[in-house]
């Protein structure tokens, strides 16, 4: 069977007003996992959830973790076709910002634009992919689609491990698709393929129970946080970027020549990564190298250092102690494990009188980037978007994508849907219909495209 354009075409537009109730609905519930005081609208936004699967007749249960839950739900259609899960979340960032508005958790809806915290991270491609998928199901498409909606993704999935290990209520499938990512550009989907991995450190030095006068003291008694600088010196090159640690590069897979030419194609541009940023100058204004360096090369980065005096004027304080905090993110295949180690010991070797304690890791991602499962992203974009997609790289982390890899070692491929313009993480977040609809498309596209595919 072939997905029939004209019909799902109609299919579409009829279900506009379906998608906008449910994801007004979903809008209103405001999801906020990182603030205790909603904790209580976790479980309604669960059963919310499970009532949207049900009422388009798939089966659906909210499975406990330990923290806040993770829905469940799809249809299977046949025990020997291919399965595919599409993860998405429904906890939203806080939306404290000045700058709204509107209120963030009433839902409006202006010519197809939808306006609310979650509208675009990641409630509506949730749902795209829940009516895409809907289409499939209801025309027979040979497959078996379920879905993963995890309600702690903002605060970097603590319990999704342990609920994944409930393997009855979230089984393996054959394939995973995530749709929780932004492009690059208007009118250019890109899809990633890889994220960089984390590990947070606090570098602190004591040198004495107080802070002392540098008049009296001065010359004889030592500064921690100039130590802690030299640290810094001797582990970064401030200039360029470039790590010093001995051996921090050895694991590093170089981005070939092919996916360097798939980032150009994202609609990357030097201007408007500098404006959305602030940044007046940056370290290269070569577009390949910025997108290389951000997205598939480690960083060693310094957040913060603390101790002295941090009031007007200079105060002449001899520190007693100092706290420096820095972070490194990583490519394939290094591991957050081996990059701290070799920052310790580095630090050891330099001043064994600094304690360096490790804070947040994260496994870098590496995903396909060619074979069936990508042409088959490609091929379904195209029909959603008009356009091939670019495969790309993401700077940051997604805690959950490593977790399913490890869990389950299936393909992990991404089709998302927002926008820069969308406001992630932003004051006056919204997302819409044009995005929604050929989200729809390009979803039903891919089950249509998995389903030739052979189950795993
Ligand atoms: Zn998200």
């Amino acid at each position: 069977m072939t997905v029939n354009k004209q019909q799902l075409k109609k299919y579409i537009s009829d279900s506009r007003s379906r998608f906008e109730d449910l994801l007004g609905q979903l809008v209103e519930v405001p999801s906020i996992s990182m603030d205790p005081t909603r904790a209580g609208e976790m479980p309604r936004a669960a059963t919310l959830a499970v009532q949207y699967l049900k009422s388009l007749g798939a089966e659906a249960q909210v499975v406990e973790t330990g923290g806040y839950p993770i829905i469940s739900g799809g249809w299977t259609t046949g025990t020997n076709y291919p399965t595919v899960t599409i993860y998405n979340h429904l906890d939203v960032q806080p939306a404290q910002e000045p700058e709204w508005k509107e209120s963030p958790f009433a839902f409006r809806k202006d010519n197809g634009i939808y306006h609310g915290r979650g509208a675009t991270d990641d409630k509506g491609p949730a749902l795209s992919a829940l009516l895409g998928a809907r289409y499939a199901i209801e025309q027979g498409v040979p497959i078996n689609i379920r879905f993963l909606w995890e309600l702690e993704e903002e605060i970097g999935s603590p319990h999704f491990a342990a609920g994944l290990k409930n393997r009855l209520a979230i089984p393996r499938p054959d394939s995973v698709v995530v749709s929780d990512t932004i492009w690059i550009a208007k009118g250019k989907p890109a899809m990633p393929y890889g994220l960089r991995g984390l590990i947070g450190a606090r570098l602190t030095l004591k040198t004495g129970t107080k802070d002392a006068h540098s008049g009296v003291t001065g010359g004889a008694a030592r500064n921690p946080l100039a130590e802690l600088m030299e640290i810094v010196h001797a582990c970064v090159d401030a200039k360029t970027g470039k790590v010093k640690i001995p051996g921090f590069y050895n694991d590093v897979v170089e981005p070939t020549k092919a996916e360097i030419k798939s980032f150009l194609k994202s609609g990357f541009q030097v201007s408007k990564f500098k404006q959305a940023y602030g940044f007046q100058t940056l370290r290269t204004q070569d577009p390949a190298e910025i997108m290389r360096r951000i997205w598939a090369a480690p960083t060693f980065e310094v957040h913060g250092l603390t101790g002295g005096y941090h009031g007007p004027g200079v105060k002449t304080v001899v520190p007693g102690h100092g706290e420096l905090k820095v972070s490194m993110r990583l490519v394939p295949n290094q591991t957050p494990e081996k990059a701290f180690a070799l920052l310790k010991k580095f630090v050891a070797k330099l001043n064994p009188n600094v304690r360096v304690e490790a804070e947040g890791m994260l496994q870098p991602f590496q995903g396909l980037f060619e074979g069936p499962y990508v042409e088959a992203v490609k091929r379904a974009a195209k029909a959603g978007f008009g356009k091939e997609p670019a495969f790309i790289r993401e700077g940051g982390s997604i805690g959950a994508v490593v977790t399913m890899q490890k869990a389950w070692k299936v393909p992990i491929l991404f089709m998302g849907l927002s926008l820069p313009e969308h406001g992630y993480h932003a004051p006056n977040e919204y997302f819409d219909w044009g995005q929604a609809s050929s989200g729809m498309t390009a979803f039903a596209h891919y089950f249509e495209e998995l389903a030739k595919m052979e189950k795993g």
